[in-house]
Formats: structure tokens, C-alpha cells, sequence
């Protein structure tokens, strides 16, 4: 790793202000200076890219997205009855396939092998295996067990509380080493029909799971569909909750009372997936689960713009890594956010970038294109402040940079795929 010179570029640092023309300096894994205009005449051990007037963008944070499941737009492989070998190896590819759609950062949304996810979070970050940045998840946490996916949903109501339980989970997945601790809070209709409205446990489960993860020191997500379950997961303490697409006013005002700890996640890209592809797959395919997830579109739609007009930080990342909504398309919750929530695109871009970096947990270094931050960044094709959905063509995204590492240079310079 040397040092850079993007030259020539019209700059989107993230930080929500307008695009200016400049150039970036990267040296080793940073940024080492960011300017306007002409850069002075480069010494003679730096690279120079020309962008030619391309759009440069800091890196973008995938915030919910399922790497283990496995699947890309490049192969569909079924999540059932796998090995943690195979596991791996999907890991592998996916996190090549979404650092390749120009998604430099992931939040996990829930593992099905953390041990697998902890060994590619560390290869990604040693540069040996193409990926993004990776927060780790423990297993999806359900009532009844760890989440593989054909896991029921056993619910709370005819079965006795046992919060012991939720502790000796959330123990377990910190002795493995995870970065954050997964519950499913609420069902998933998908694989257990008008489940999204069911509690899956007691709220005493929840309250001793979410202290024991706190004293591990496990940031903890939540994936939410009702006003009960997002009102549970802010009095617990969870810093991320996803969905809440039946979110009333008083559990949005919960959000909002918290709005500088927690994150968001509502994730409209799963349910755009489940009603366009879902069927074909044998999900959400019923006209009774039809009707439900179409409600969940619209429901989610009107959450989404109140997230904006309350201020509360979204990311983007839409449960990306399932057959019929997989990695490589993640990008597609961008035009979302802009479509469905009302966000301007480039509110949108701060919301994947700056706002992805702080959900990382990295706000100081990581989301922005400012001296001294982490040389992440994208070049794109066109001005995606104007038109967001350029980011879903891969053809548009000319280089991709992650850690100061080039993953694809613009084709005349020769492309690292
Ligand atoms: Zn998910």
C-alpha cells in the first residue's frame, strides 16, 4: 500500500454538503489530505488516478445484511442443511460480491455460524480475502434456540419465561467473540406465517439477556415488527433495532428519546423482495400472506418517513443475503429510502456513509471523506447526489477503495475485478 492521488473528482465527503471538484490524497489505509480544485504536482511515488470529473463518495455501510445465508446475484444457494466449511466459503464470496456492489462496511444482521463470521471479519480486515468491514452477529436468537431457518417460532404465550436462558446465550456468543448479540423479538412471517406481530418472549427474558449483554460489553439488535417489541428493545438498552414497520407514534417517540444511542434499520429492501420474488421462492406466497406483506410496504413506508422527519438515524441495508433478495443488490435500499421514505439522495448518502460509520461504531475515522479518516471510497459513474439509483448498475461504480487497498480501478488502469 502507497499513497494515491484521485485527481480531477467532484467530491461527496459525506457530510451532507454539496459535491465540490477537488482531489484526495491517500496514504496507507488514509486519507491523507483532502482538497479543492487542482492538487500540487505530485511527488514521484504517488499513483495518480484521473477520475475524470466521476463522483467520489466515501465507502458505503451496509446496515443490515446476512453474509452466511450465502446468496448473490452470482449464485443462489439455498441456506438449508449447510456446513460451517461451506459457510465459510459463502462468507468469502459474499463479502467479495458486496465489497464488489461498493459497500466497504457491513453491520451483521444475525449469524449462522459466528465463529465463520468472526474468521472472515478478521481475513477481510487483514486484507487476504476480499470484504467489507464486518460487525459480527451471534446466532438469531429465538425463544426456541438459535435461528437456522427453518426454525419455528414457539412465541411467549404458552411457554413459561427463562431468562436464565437469554443470559447463558448471550454468555456463550461473547466467549465466541462476537461484536453484537441478534434477538428476534418479533417473528418472521416469512418462515412462519402472520408471525411479524407475534412476541417471541417475555419482556423479563429480554430485560436479563439484554443486561448480561451490556456486561459483556455486546452491543445488542433487535428485529422488531411491533410498537411492543421497539418500546422492549429501547427500555433494554438495544442499539440497533430493525424493521418496526408497525411502529406507532408513542414507540417512535420512545426511538426519539434515544435517537443519539440507537440506529435504525427499517430495511425496506426485504419486503420490495418478498413481494416482487418472494413467491417464486415459496415465501410469502399465500394471497392471505400477500395481503400481510403488503401491508407491511405500506406500513413501512410511512415509518420510513417519519424516521426523516423526526431526525432519527436510519441505515440503510436490506436483510440482503436471502435467494430472492441476495448480496450484490444491496444498493436497491438506497433508491428505497429515496423512493418509499422521501429521502433526497443525498441525504441518502450520508445516511449510508456518515451515518453508517457511527453505526459502526466508527464516526471519527470511518464514513467520511475528511483528513485522517480511513481511505474507503467509491468512485461513481455520473452525480448519484441527483440520481441514486446510478449505485445499483455495478458498471457505474469505476473504482473501489477500501483501507487504502484498490479492489477495482477504472479498466484502462487494469481492474482488480
Ligand atoms: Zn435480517
Amino acid at each position: 500500500m502507497g499513497k494515491i492521488l484521485i485527481k480531477n473528482a467532484m467530491l461527496f465527503d459525506g457530510s451532507g454538503a454539496p459535491r465540490f471538484g477537488g482531489f484526495v490524497l491517500i496514504d496507507g489505509a488514509r486519507i491523507a489530505m483532502v482538497g479543492r480544485g487542482a492538487p500540487v504536482p505530485a511527488p514521484a511515488d504517488v499513483e495518480v488516478l484521473d477520475a475524470g470529473g466521476a463522483t467520489l463518495i466515501p465507502g458505503l455501510v451496509d446496515g443490515h445484511t446476512h453474509l452466511g445465508f450465502g446468496a448473490t446475484i452470482h449464485q443462489m444457494a439455498k441456506p438449508a442443511e449447510r456446513t460451517d466449511a461451506e459457510t465459510a466459503l459463502l462468507l468469502a464470496h459474499c463479502g467479495r460480491v458486496l465489497l464488489g456492489s461498493g459497500f466497504t462496511s457491513a453491520y451483521s444482521g444475525g449469524s449462522t455460524s459466528p465463529l465463520a463470521e468472526i474468521a472472515a471479519r478478521n481475513a477481510f480486515d487483514a486484507g487476504w480475502v476480499a470484504g467489507p468491514r464486518l460487525r459480527t452477529s451471534s446466532f438469531e436468537r429465538t425463544p426456541g434456540g438459535a435461528m437456522g431457518l427453518t426454525t419455528r417460532f414457539p412465541g411467549s404465550a404458552a411457554r413459561a419465561s427463562a431468562p436464565a436462558d437469554a443470559v447463558d446465550f448471550v454468555k456463550e456468543m461473547a466467549a465466541l467473540g462476537v461484536d453484537s448479540v441478534k434477538f428476534l423479538l418479533n417473528g418472521v412471517s416469512a418462515f412462519d406465517p402472520g408471525s411479524n406481530l407475534r412476541d417471541q418472549f417475555h419482556d423479563e427474558e429480554i430485560l436479563a439477556g439484554a443486561a448480561a449483554a451490556r456486561e459483556a460489553g455486546l452491543s445488542l439488535t433487535a428485529h422488531c415488527y411491533t410498537p411492543h417489541s421497539i418500546q422492549l428493545a429501547v427500555r433494554s438498552g438495544f442499539r440497533v433495532v430493525y424493521h418496526c414497520n408497525y411502529a406507532d407514534s408513542a414507540s417512535l417517540d420512545a426511538l426519539e428519546s434515544r435517537k443519539s444511542e440507537m440506529f435504525i434499520g427499517p430495511a425496506p429492501g426485504i419486503v420490495e423482495a418478498d413481494l416482487l420474488r418472494g413467491p417464486k421462492f415459496g415465501i410469502m406466497a399465500s394471497p392471505p400472506q400477500r395481503e400481510e406483506q403488503a401491508e407491511a410496504a405500506e406500513r413501512i413506508k410511512n415509518v420510513g418517513k417519519e424516521i426523516r422527519r423526526r431526525g432519527l438515524r436510519a441505515v440503510p441495508g436490506g436483510d440482503y443475503g436471502f435467494p430472492w433478495n441476495p448480496v450484490g443488490r444491496n444498493a436497491r435500499d438506497l433508491t428505497l429510502f429515496v423512493e418509499w421514505f422521501g429521502y433526497t439522495p443525498a441525504e441518502t448518502l450520508v445516511a449510508a456513509t456518515r451515518i453508517g460509520g457511527e453505526l459502526m461504531g466508527r464516526g471519527h475515522e470511518l464514513g467520511q471523506i475528511r483528513d485522517g479518516y480511513l481511505a474507503d471510497l467509491v468512485l461513481v459513474r455520473g452525480d448519484p447526489t441527483s440520481d441514486i439509483t446510478l449505485l445499483e448498475d455495478h458498471q457505474n461504480l469505476l473504482a473501489i477503495i477500501k483501507d487504502g487497498r484498490v479492489h477495482k480501478a477504472p479498466a484502462a488502469a487494469g481492474a482488480a475485478g
